[in-house]
């Protein structure tokens, strides 16, 4: 391998020279990421410059292997680049489902051809991807699912509905549970299919959520043709691939304790606390609120090096476990204390729906507030994680 320290070295002189300005500055708000995809508009012709730079390199998805467009890296100096786009306060360069969920399970579970036809175009960022688990009466009894694939020969006729399926609106693609076999006991019947969002029978309908926005949606197949090609495993198989793609989104959502979502308007914590709370000498002010963010960003680089520890402890290739479960119940609660503070921290201006009185950065701040609330609800609840530790991590009795 590299010398460690040559590596590191080409990369921080590559991301010198080829991250534009614009992209080293924060995100606002989670509504700012790039989230690629055959409708994506580019504003600024800085950020589709910087998502084609780094999938070029594959490092839009560093690990996965070249010959799929990923960047070949090995875990360590993943964890490399990651450090030094940290230092330039990069913005990734594409955020998606299909680089954080579908992705490692194709790599695992997908036959070659799916794996040549999706995984360099999630690279790229050129499909948009989303996830047709839940359904309004199949969410923590996912294996309850009733949508039906019915095997016609060449292809599976899908008819029934999801819910809450996250930008399903601006996706072009789905991941989507089916039950190709309703006689069967419920965890057996289930298939595992990709298909277009624009194939005929598919319709979707947004819904408004408590922070204003509507980035989930029903969705609604009716006859919907899906070309057998795109079953990923084996029919009836797809409970072994549901369930892991599951650890690899709790571990993606777990994440989230580390800080380094969107808030604030790119302030850290620090320096909104010494802005709103006053600063003294370069201090927080007030010493409740000092205290507090002491303790919070301790909380934070103390579950990040165990997130690390257990990588590391992982034996290669290994993939995420039950811990998953661990880090998606820490990370998120963490993340909703995280917000509860920049609320405390911003006080009468974390009251602020729209209007002149408040700054972009403080509105934005409250609907972050607001979104944080479903961390703990979406990729499997707290109380069903607590679930999985007892059984799995614990093994405690039913
Ligand atoms: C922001 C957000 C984004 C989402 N995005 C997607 C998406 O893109 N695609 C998708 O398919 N789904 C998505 N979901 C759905 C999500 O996965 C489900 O909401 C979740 O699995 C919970 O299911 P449910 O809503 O049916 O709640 P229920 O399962 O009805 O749970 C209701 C309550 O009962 C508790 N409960 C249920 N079973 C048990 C048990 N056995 N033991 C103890 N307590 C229990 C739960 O913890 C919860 O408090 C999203 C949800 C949110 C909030």
């Amino acid at each position: 391998m590299e010398n460690p320290d040559t590596f590191r070295a080409d990369v921080a002189k590559w991301l010198e020279e080829n991250c534009p300005p614009s992209m080293r500055k924060p995100m606002g708000s989670e509504e700012e990421a790039n989230w690629g995809g055959r409708r994506k508009q580019y504003a600024n012709p800085e950020e589709k410059l910087w998502l084609d730079r780094m999938a070029a390199r594959g490092w839009t998805c560093p690990t996965w292997p070249k010959e799929y467009g990923g960047g070949g890296l090995t875990a360590a100096q993943a964890r490399v680049l990651a450090d030094e786009l940290r230092k330039i306060r990069a913005r990734p360069p594409l955020i998606s489902f299909g680089i954080t969920m579908l992705g490692p399970v194709l790599l695992e579970y997908g036959n070659e051809e799916q794996k040549r036809e999706h995984l360099p175009k999630i690279v790229r960022g050129e499909i948009r991807w989303c996830q047709g688990y839940s359904e309004p009466g199949a969410g923590s009894d996912l294996a309850g699912l009733q949508t039906r694939a019915e095997d016609k020969g060449d292809h599976y006729l899908v008819n029934g509905q999801k819910i809450w399926t996250s930008y399903a609106n601006y996706a072009d693609w789905i991941f989507c549970l089916v039950r190709t076999d309703p006689n069967a006991a419920k965890h057996d019947g289930i298939s595992f299919l990709l298909f277009d969002m624009e194939s005929p029978g598919v319709s979707v309908s947004p819904i408004k959520l408590i922070s204003g926005s509507s980035p989930f949606c029903q969705t609604f197949f009716q006859d919907v043709k899906v070309p057998k090609k795109n079953l990923v495993g084996v029919k009836n198989g797809g409970w072994t691939i549901a369930k892991k793609l599951l650890q690899h989104e709790r571990e993606m959502i777990g994440g989230m304790g580390f800080g380094l979502a969107a808030s604030g308007g790119g302030a850290t914590m620090e320096q909104l606390a010494k802005e709103y709370c006053g600063d003294d000498s370069g201090r927080i002010a007030d010493p409740v609120i000092r205290s507090e963010v002491v303790q919070h960003l301790m909380d934070q680089r103390v579950f990040a090096t165990t997130v690390r520890r257990s990588v590391e402890e992982a034996k290669a290739g290994q993939g995420p476990g039950a811990a998953s479960s661990m880090f998606k119940l820490y990370g998120t609660e963490m993340n909703k204390r995280r917000y509860e503070l920049l609320v405390k921290i911003l006080g009468s201006q974390a009251l602020g729906w729209e209007g002149s009185g408040f700054s972009p950065r403080e509105l934005a701040t409250t609907r972050e507030w607001l979104r944080s609330k479903g961390n703990s609800i979406e990729g499997g609840t707290s109380e069903v994680q607590l679930n999985i530790i007892a059984k799995r991590v614990l093994g405690l009795p039913d």
